[in-house]
This record gives structure tokens, C-alpha cells and sequence, in this order.
């Protein structure tokens, strides 16, 4: 591996506009590092990409040496795919121009953009584009396996609001995908995650939105069941400006929170209404009145705030493991796990994650797009949230223990960015009866599949070679 990232380096160095970073230089250190502290790992090679002519020119060269190659935009992946040992890394960071255009309602987000990037460029003009809750994570893999966020129900996925892809696929040549131009790619780049090549450019939809409404509060263990029950009920009918997330957590041990909850077992409710500010409060308050009274508050957030609200929540460097999967129903029996669940959580920043889809991503037909069935739509995610090293084992046995006591009655399907990097057997599942269709885009965008380092799809010509 190491004479492969020498080969690269000796390739790139003379027409590279980027940094090539190799161990020992300076500033590798800090590049190597990714988001999940699980996964330190030291790669031969960093390319950091400064345009499309670095990008094509660092596949081709990776491509040429055989080298085992990651591609990295914000370093969030879960399962930490966007790094490797004694391989290149393939890194976007200094990728991150939006240019957005107020008017058409639309924007152009390079491929090393992070949430808080786009975020703070389309507000300026009044605008959103729909993704995730964290702004310090990338939108490349956020928007290529799905994107879910606080404005799912009301717009749509990330991927439902892109029209257009510029990417660099395996044999480096650049190549357009949209709804008239390579429409089966563009198909399978909106759920497919990195599997066809690196994208280095997203052409997207925006929409009007400067601030919502946001409620919080706080259930305290003997209220959690009904509170579910009543969430799994009231969600079905719901109006589209409504998102109600619940975690099941351990309280904080904040001045914020009631003396007698604090590091007891809760239910921790967030709302937002992104309608009409006095249409929304009985709606708010239909959740509000299960919540401890003095865990609750209810005011006007700005979008901006409100996307980096839990920022400090999820810091780099910590350790973190997941298991995800989808519900029709939230039956009683999975109610009652649940609630075995939070009251074994081993660490006091773990948290049983609950949403519900429905809305606008309900409205894009299974097949419309690679990320496919939206008809469940429960979604859990368990997120271990740990620091030492020696509390490994404890915390990922309990994600898999409660996972599996979970998952007889989860929906077959996955969310690809909700995995972590020990589930390639769970790849098949997120894409069920698309799997034949996105494994011929895969066969002939990708049939050598150099972009492996992902929730990997392979090409059938690898399969049939390894059978
Ligand atoms: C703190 C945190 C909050 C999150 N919140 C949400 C949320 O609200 N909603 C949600 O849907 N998900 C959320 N996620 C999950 C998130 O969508 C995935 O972790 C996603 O992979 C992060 O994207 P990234 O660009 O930072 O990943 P990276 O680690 O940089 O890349 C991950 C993978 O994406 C692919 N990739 C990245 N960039 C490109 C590119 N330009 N071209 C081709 N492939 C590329 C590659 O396969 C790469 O291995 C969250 C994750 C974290 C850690």
C-alpha cells in the first residue's frame, strides 16, 4: 500500500493545484481525523481537491495504482468510510463555494460543503434548502443517501430537492446527471450514496423559509409510554408543517432541566411548525401538555438557529455506533422494548432516536428515486454516544442487543446513512426491490468498483469474479 500512495503522490505532485498531505507532513495530522473517534485510521495519502481538474486528475491516478481510495466531504460518515489505512483519501474540503441564485429559487453547493455552508449563503436570501440538523456535517454523503432533517415533511428529502449532479466517475471523466441527461445515474445518486463516482457539484431547489416555531420539553419515565402512543397516533394525521422528534435519553444534569429528572430516563420532545405562527400552537401544545411543566418552553427560532441548536450535542472525536431501521406501525410490543431500552441506556449521551417521515418525502413514488420506499414512516435510529475507549464493548453489545430485540417487527429497509460499518449485509435491504436496478448503474458507471469505501453496492462483475 505504501509504494501504491508513493505511485499516486509521484503522479499528482507536478499538476496537483491542491495539498498532498502524507504522514509526517504537516497538517496530516489533522486531516486524518474523521468524526467517529472509533475510527482512527492513517491513510498513505491526502488529496485535498481544490477543483474538479484535482478531483479527475486524483481518480485517475488512484485508479491507475489500484490503491484503496476514500472520498471525504464533512468526515461525518458513521461508519467511517471517508478515511483508510496506508490508502488516499480523495478530500473536498476545500470544495465548499454555494452560489445561489434568489430569484430561480435555486443554488449551486460544491461537494465539500458542509450543512452550516449552505445554510448561512441561502439564508442571506431568505431561502432553505432542506438537509440535516447538524451544521457541521457534510451534504455530499448526507444528500447521496437520502437527507432527512427538520423540513422532511414539509419539503421533502435532500435528494428529492436536487436536480442535477456533476460528477467524476471511476475512468475520471465528468459527467452530468439529471432528469434529461443520464437519468438512470441521476436515478441512483438521490439513495445511493458515493457508489458511482465523486460528485462535485449539486445543482438543487430552494425554498422560502427564514424561522420556525420550536417546542421543547421534557417526559419523565412514567409518562414515556403514553407519550409514544399518543406521538404514533396523532403523527398519522398530522399537518405537514408539523415535526415532532422524540429521543429516549437520560436527562442531562443542565440547569435547564427539573432537578428530578436530571439523569433519569425521559422522553425529550422537539417541535417545529414551519406554517402560519397562530395556526400552530394547538398543535405544539397537543405534545406539550405530556411533558414535565417545567421542562417546557415554545418561541420563534431563526432557520439558522435552529440548524445548529444541537451542534455542541455531537462533537468530533467522540466515540459513536448506530443501528437504524424503519416501522409501519409502532406496535405496543415495540413500545414496551423501547421502554426496556431507555431504562438500560449505558451512557448519559446515548440516545434512541425517533422520527416521523411522512409529509412531502412520502409523496416521491418508490421507484422515482434510488432512496425508494418512503412508506414507513417510523424511523429509529439508536445512537450510542460514549468517550473512553474501554467502554466500547458495553455500548455497541447494547446497540446490537436492543436492535435485535427491535428488529422483528422494524420493516425490512435501512437508511444507508443511519449504518454503521459492520452492516454490508444489511446493503441489499436498504434498496430491497431496486437492489437488480441499482446494481446495473453500478455495473456500468462503476465496474472495477473503485468506490467501495461506502454502504457498497457491487458491480456485477466483481460479483461474479469473487463467486
Ligand atoms: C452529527 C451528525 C448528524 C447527522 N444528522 C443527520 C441528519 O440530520 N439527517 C441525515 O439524513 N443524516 C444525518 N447524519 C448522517 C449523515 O447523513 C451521514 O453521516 C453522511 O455520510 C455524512 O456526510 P459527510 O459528507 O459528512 O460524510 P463523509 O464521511 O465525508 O463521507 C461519507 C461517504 O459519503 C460519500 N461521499 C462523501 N462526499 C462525497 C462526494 N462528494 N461524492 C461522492 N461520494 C461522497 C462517500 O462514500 C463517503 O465515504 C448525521 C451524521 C452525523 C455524524
Amino acid at each position: 500500500m505504501a509504494e501504491a500512495s508513493e505511485e499516486v503522490y509521484s503522479s499528482l505532485h507536478q499538476r496537483f493545484r491542491g495539498e498532498l498531505l502524507r504522514p509526517g507532513d504537516s497538517g496530516y495530522e489533522d486531516a486524518r481525523i474523521i468524526w467517529n473517534g472509533m475510527v482512527a485510521r492513517t491513510p498513505g495519502l491526502i488529496a485535498r481537491c481544490t477543483d474538479v481538474n484535482d478531483v479527475q486528475n486524483a481518480v485517475r491516478a488512484a485508479s491507475a495504482s489500484g490503491i484503496l481510495t476514500a472520498i471525504r466531504c464533512g468526515g461525518h460518515s458513521l461508519a467511517g468510510f471517508s478515511t483508510c489505512d496506508g490508502g488516499l483519501v480523495i478530500d473536498l474540503t476545500r470544495m465548499r463555494q454555494v452560489t445561489v441564485d434568489p430569484t430561480k429559487r435555486r443554488a449551486t453547493i460544491a461537494g465539500g460543503c458542509l450543512l452550516g455552508s449552505i445554510d448561512s449563503a441561502t439564508q442571506k436570501a431568505g431561502l432553505v434548502f432542506p438537509a440535516g440538523v447538524v451544521s457541521h456535517t457534510g451534504a455530499s454523503g448526507l444528500i447521496l443517501g437520502g437527507g432527512t432533517g427538520w423540513l422532511t415533511r414539509r419539503l421533502g428529502l435532500s435528494c428529492d430537492n436536487v436536480e442535477g449532479f456533476t460528477v467524476v466517475t471511476a475512468d475520471s471523466s465528468v459527467v452530468r446527471a439529471n432528469s434529461k441527461e443520464n437519468p438512470d445515474l441521476f436515478w441512483a445518486l438521490r439513495g445511493g450514496g458515493g457508489n458511482f463516482g465523486v460528485v462535485t457539484e449539486f445543482e438543487v431547489k430552494l425554498h422560502p423559509l427564514t424561522s420556525v416555531v420550536l417546542a421543547e420539553g421534557l417526559t419523565s419515565e412514567s409518562g414515556i409510554r403514553g407519550l409514544l402512543e399518543s406521538w404514533r397516533d396523532f403523527m398519522a394525521d398530522a399537518p405537514i408543517d408539523l415535526k415532532w422528534n422524540i429521543d429516549l435519553r437520560l436527562a442531562p444534569q443542565t440547569r435547564k432541566v427539573p432537578i428530578e429528572l436530571r439523569g433519569r430516563p425521559v422522553a425529550s420532545s422537539s417541535l417545529i411548525w414551519t406554517g402560519d405562527p397562530e395556526v400552530g400552537p394547538p398543535y405544539l401544545q397537543h405534545a406539550l401538555s405530556m411533558c414535565s411543566p417545567d421542562s417546557v418552553s415554545s418561541k420563534i427560532v431563526s432557520f439558522l438557529n435552529l440548524q445548529t441548536m444541537a451542534d455542541s450535542d455531537f462533537p468530533h472525536g467522540r466515540r459513536y455506533y448506530t443501528k437504524s431501521g424503519y416501522f409501519t406501525y409502532l406496535d405496543d410490543s415495540s413500545i414496551d422494548r423501547l421502554m426496556e431500552a431507555v431504562s438500560t441506556i449505558p451512557s448519559s449521551e446515548t440516545q434512541i432516536e425517533l422520527a416521523y417521515l411522512g409529509g412531502a418525502a412520502a409523496r416521491i413514488g418508490a421507484h422515482e428515486t434510488a432512496f425508494g420506499d418512503r412508506s414507513s414512516p417510523f424511523i429509529l435510529n439508536l445512537l450510542a454516544n460514549w468517550s473512553e475507549p474501554s467502554a466500547d464493548a458495553s455500548n455497541v453489545a447494547w446497540i446490537r442487543g436492543t436492535f435485535n430485540k427491535l428488529r422483528p417487527a422494524m420493516k425490512p429497509g435501512v437508511y444507508v446513512n443511519f449504518m454503521s460499518g459492520d452492516e454490508q449485509d444489511r446493503v441489499p435491504e436498504a434498496y430491497h426491490e431496486r437492489w437488480d436496478r441499482i446494481v446495473s448503474v453500478k455495473s456500468h458507471y462503476d465496474p472495477n468498483n473503485f468506490f467501495r469505501l461506502n454502504q457498497n453496492i457491487p458491480p456485477r462483475r466483481v460479483g461474479a469474479r469473487n463467486s
